[in-house]
């Protein structure tokens, strides 16, 4: 399985032939070494919610340029639908469901979005289970994901002022039984936290933190 960092919360994952992306805001991004049109290949694109910054646009032509099923909350699954995608996946909080083969789950989120409510995504790829937050604070129901789902890897945002910050985050992995995390949401702009560093140190020794650059890779 292989996992690129596409900056800030953007996230591609190529597993056994499947190619996923979750918030892949790529167009205005100041970090991504990627562009929307370069992307021939997608299975399914996740939305955690409509900010700006997690690529509804990018997701929209994502889709439509390679047949890829759009995933979201209801209500921006059909905003997508209206927007001229033509396969779309919407559910809520709790559910779980399928696309490409893959299952996942709606997960909450502790966050704000101006259609539908933000989620996040357990998502059960071939090699691991993931776990994408999306946008959030830490609650104490990411002790239940990680009973439920046994999630492997983690995409935790950890830049602060609009998300958990580094000792939240840290936290979050201790509720969900996780071992390994790829920090998102930071270093994109100023406001946010700057380095993952604070972060490592925080988790200790026994986690893997696997901070990458934007547009590097790693294999699982
Ligand atoms: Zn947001």
């Amino acid at each position: 399985m292989k996992v690129t960092w596409l900056g800030h919360a953007g996230i591609e994952i190529e597993d056994q032939g499947k190619t996923i992306f979750i918030d892949p805001w790529l167009t205005g991004n100041p970090v991504a070494t990627k562009k929307v049109d370069e992307i021939k290949k997608a299975d399914a694109v996740f939305v955690t919610h409509d900010h700006g910054d997690h690529g509804y646009a990018d997701a929209v032509t994502i889709c439509k340029n390679t047949g890829a099923t759009f995933v979201g909350i209801f209500e921006l699954a059909n905003k997508a639908k209206e927007d001229g995608v033509g396969n779309v996946l919407g559910g809520n909080i709790g559910g779980t469901a399928t696309v490409a083969g893959i299952e996942f789950v709606f997960t909450e989120a502790l966050h704000s979005s101006s259609v539908g409510a933000p989620l996040g995504f357990v998502i059960k790829l071939p090699s691991m289970t993931v776990y994408h937050a999306g946008d959030t604070g830490l609650f104490m129901g990411m002790k239940l994901l990680g009973e439920l789902y046994d999630v492997d890897l983690a995409f935790l945002p950890i830049g602060s002022l609009f998300t958990m910050g580094p000792k939240e985050a840290a936290k979050a992995l201790e509720l969900l039984s996780c071992q390994k995390v790829i920090p998102i949401h930071y270093k994109t702009f100023p406001v946010l936290t700057k380095s993952a560093e604070e972060f490592s140190e925080i988790v200790g020794p026994m986690i893997d933190v696997i901070a990458l650059e934007p547009g590097d890779s790693k294999e699982f």
